[in-house]
């Protein structure tokens, strides 16, 4: 039986987890009432929370070690200029549509007309306008960021872009040194190498996990999204689908690396299982990185380093979000954008993605800063999230699938251009 479950292949596997994870959760929230519930948050729950930790437990060492062997794989510093340059390039051009997609969107599905906004929890409201009003960092202060004061502190923050910092000066200090780095290149070979292998044990839990969490969501939650935000919903749903469809696979998989789109489909989907059920592209990092390497080919130096950087900055999902956002509350404020309010939205949201944290619902809690573009108040933004806050889990499982799906294919393109990409692994039967 075991061996019949491991030989199915692991995305089959995934996508089983969620769909009988998400027919639990229904049949708890619909059918079973408040004790079934109860069950699956007490007991079901915590298994998707361990499965959460682990990845969550890799992260680090996995970035660590990936970006120090990424950046010693290149051999010359000045590669990697040319390779940071290439990556962001791509990541700012793929977050370009998302913004325009999600603009789009937002004007034909108008999402929020006809929204009462009058049944808004005020203790929901009250307790989220306390997350609004925390100062955001300047742009010199959230640059300076990047250099950690203390490496060690910042590891131990999880703040993910120091960490990216200190491991590329590490591995260009090995390279630096030349033969007597050796030691230490070698060391740290080694220790991606077991990294990345506990990081494939613990995907084989990835079905466990996502049938746990996706449960859970749906018990708590139910289908009531499709109701209460149907619009909303529709609106980022399909503009994400387009976006991944179109911007990455016709544009990028299709277009610009000529590959078969249905491989590179296949080869995200793990990540995409993962992204769903956890909402945090941080915590689907090990899984999104272990995609590119092993499903599509993608050198090690490239993953470990493209991948990571853009799990922390690049969002497109995240920027169809909130461009949406924009929309919605305009709408369901009775606000009349300009041509130049979109355009300045445009900008804030391209903004807003990077900054925005990789971790659930993240995004929500910054959108104030693109509402106040066409000068919504503290009051109605607070009104506005409390609105979406309670479905957002739902909204948030499309963005990240999007995000850690746009991370993969820049990634693909990166190597390609680098002469990094297997492309008989990317064109490679799936085993099952
Ligand atoms: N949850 C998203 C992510 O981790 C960020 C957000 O849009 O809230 O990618």
């Amino acid at each position: 039986m075991l061996r019949k479950w491991q030989s199915i292949t692991l995305w089959k596997r995934v996508l089983i987890g969620l769909a009988l994870g998400a027919l639990v959760g229904l049949s708890a929230h619909y059918l079973g009432g408040e004790a079934a519930i109860n069950f699956v948050t007490n007991w079901i729950y915590p298994f998707g929370e361990a499965f959460v930790r682990l990845i969550k437990m890799l992260i680090l060492p996995l970035i660590f070690t990936t970006l120090v062997v990424g950046v010693i794989a290149m051999g010359d510093p000045k590669r990697l200029g040319s390779l940071g340059f290439k990556t962001i390039a791509l990541y700012l051009g793929t977050t370009f549509f998302a913004v325009f997609l999600g603009l789009i969107s937002g004007t034909i599905f108008k999402p929020g007309e006809g929204v009462d906004l009058s049944n808004v929890d005020p203790a929901l409201r009250a307790d989220l306008a306390k997350t609004a009003t925390q100062e955001t960092p300047t742009i010199s202060e959230s640059l300076l960021a990047i250099i950690p004061e203390n490496p060690v502190a910042a590891m131990a923050g999880s703040d993910l872009i120091p960490v990216i910092f200190f491991a590329i000066i590490i591995g260009i200090g090995i390279i630096s040194v030349g033969e007597k780095g050796k030691p230490l290149a070698d060391f740290f070979d080694s220790a991606e190498r077991v990294v990345m292998k506990i990081t494939l044990f613990v995907m084989e839990l990835a079905p466990f996990g996502v049938f746990a969490l996706i449960s859970w969501v749906m018990a708590d939650v139910g289908l009531g999204i499709i109701t209460a935000m149907g619009k909303l919903a529709l609106a980022l749903y399909l503009a994400c689908f387009v976006h991944i469809v179109v911007v990455y696979g016709g544009i990028l998989v299709r277009t610009v690396l000529k590959l078969p789109l249905v491989r590179f489909f296949y080869g995200v989907v793990d990540a995409q299982g993962v992204a769903f059920s956890t909402s945090s592209s941080s915590a689907t990092l090990p899984v999104t990185i272990s995609c590119a390497k092993d499903n599509l080919g993608v050198d090690d130096s490239i993953a470990g380093s493209v991948l990571p950087l853009g799990a922390t900055i690049n969002m497109d999902g995240t920027a169809i979000y909130l461009g949406i956002i924009a929309l919605f509350a305009a709408q369901a404020l009775g606000i009349d954008l300009s041509l130049m309010d979109y355009v300045l939205v445009a900008i804030t949201v391209t903004l807003t993605s990077i900054g925005t944290a990789s971790v659930p619902s993240a995004s929500l809690f910054l959108a104030f800063a693109v509402l106040g573009v066409f000068g919504v108040s503290l009051e109605q933004y607070t009104l506005i999230i409390a609105f979406i806050f309670p479905f957002d889990r739902l909204l948030d499982m499309m963005r990240t699938v999007t995000n850690v799906t746009g991370d993969i294919a820049v990634a693909c393109t990166v190597a390609k251009w680098e002469d990094q990409l297997d492309e008989d692994v990317f064109r490679a039967e799936p085993v099952h």
